[in-house]
Parts: C-alpha cells; structure tokens; sequence
C-alpha cells in the first residue's frame, strides 16, 4: 500500500493552469521563472477554497466537480487576478 497523505485538488488544478497560463502567448512579458509561479499560485490559491481528497478516488471526484464550467471559470479569474497583482510587484532575481 503506497503511504497516504492528503491532496489539496484545488491546488494541483492552479499550479497547473498557472503554468498553462504563463506559457501561452497572451502572458509572455510575465516571469515565467519557478518563484514567480509560485507566488502567483499562492495569491490564487489564497482566494480560493481548499478541496482535500483523503484518495485517489476522492481526488478524481472532485478533480471532476471541480471541471465543471461555472467552477472553472471563477478558478481560471482568479489566475489571471493573481498573474496581474504579481505582475506589478518587480521580479527581485538573486
Ligand atoms: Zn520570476
């Protein structure tokens, strides 16, 4: 039996489509680094409920709730919010 851990749904859908996001044309001029991701992702996320799946077919089910089009759609405004409130604050690279 593989070791159980808990899955936030919601979080592998943003992280996803936050990547999706910044590699299409639209957002090209945005930092598509590692960090930037995950900055935009938190900023997402944080105005986002938390969906936890205790196993994969707890994870599947609400993989498919959370696709259907009204969800999807406030998730997907959420992102573009989130690529934008980063998008002002200036890229500080090491
Ligand atoms: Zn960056």
């Amino acid at each position: 039996m593989t070791k159980m851990k808990l899955v936030n749904v919601m979080e592998e859908i943003v992280t996803g489509l936050v990547r999706y996001f910044l590699h299409s044309p639209e957002y090209q001029t945005f930092c598509h680094c590692e960090e930037c991701q995950l900055k935009i992702a938190a900023e997402a996320l944080n105005h986002l409920p938390a969906y936890y799946a205790a196993s994969e077919n707890e994870r599947e089910e609400i993989f498919n709730e959370l696709k259907n089009l009204k969800q999807m759609e406030s998730i997907n405004k959420e992102i573009i919010r989130a690529i934008h409130e980063a998008g002002k604050r200036k890229h500080f690279a090491k």
